[in-house]
């Protein structure tokens, strides 16, 4: 074995033990070597009808899954390309809101522990929101770089490192973004106001999980 396969091997290794334990908590999982691999997973994983949502996630994006959506002409709630530039903040609200009708969401998650909890944190909350109590079918793409050891260390990931690289890539005018790190700011411009575990799967095998051995998203 040479070196790229020896760090392949420890990563589907680890992948497929927290699987076993991510079926125990209800979800679906599988494990995709790499992006190729993961974006057939995820497409795969959709349902024939009805619309798909789809929520931020860096990690859709570089997988190709966002892009392959938008030219299928599936039915699509998109906020990132569909509403309109001179929408008012109701207007935009209640189009996100349509992710509660769609047939299924997609989205990653900011952190998973070693027992295969989920952790997340988000702005206004529609995309845990719709996580927990929104499609049939929710549908998560997560790279093994947001594996952490305990939940203590997840809850850090979310607030050290996803939160500020979000920060950064919105350009949003928060103190983390000039240090790389969470100062708790309580600004009204702030977008850690949700934080949330995901336990288990309820219905069973509702949440899909494409866990992929490459380093993805925030
Ligand atoms: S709480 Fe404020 S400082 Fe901390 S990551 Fe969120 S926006 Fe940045």
């Amino acid at each position: 074995m040479n070196n790229g396969e020896i760090i392949a091997w420890q990563r589907e290794t680890k992948a497929r033990e927290l699987i076993k334990k991510m079926e125990n908590r209800g979800f679906t999982a599988h494990y995709a070597v790499n992006s190729e691999m993961a974006r057939k997973l995820v497409l795969d994983l959709l349902p024939v009808v009805g619309s798909i949502a789809l929520l931020g996630s860096q990690t859709m994006n570089q997988i190709g899954v966002y892009e392959q959506l938008r030219q299928s002409g599936r039915s699509l709630v998109d906020h990132a390309t569909q509403t309109k530039p001179d929408s008012n903040p109701e207007e935009a609200l209640n189009y996100k809101r349509g992710i509660f009708h769609a047939a299924a969401m997609l989205a990653s998650a900011n952190a998973v522990d070693s027992e295969g909890r989920l952790y997340n944190i988000d702005g206004i909350g529609n995309r845990v929101a719709g996580m927990i109590f929104g499609p049939d079918s929710v549908i998560l793409a997560i790279g093994l770089n947001k594996l952490t050891a305990t939940p203590q260390e997840a809850w850090r990931r979310i607030r050290q490192i996803a939160s500020p690289l979000n920060n950064k890539r919105l350009g949003l005018p928060n103190p983390c973004i000039r240090s790389g790190r969470c100062h708790d700011c309580q600004t009204l411009s702030s977008i850690c106001n949700y934080f949330t575990i995901i336990d288990r799967s309820k219905p069973e095998k509702r949440i899909k999980i494409v866990l992929i051995g490459e380093d993805l998203g925030y």
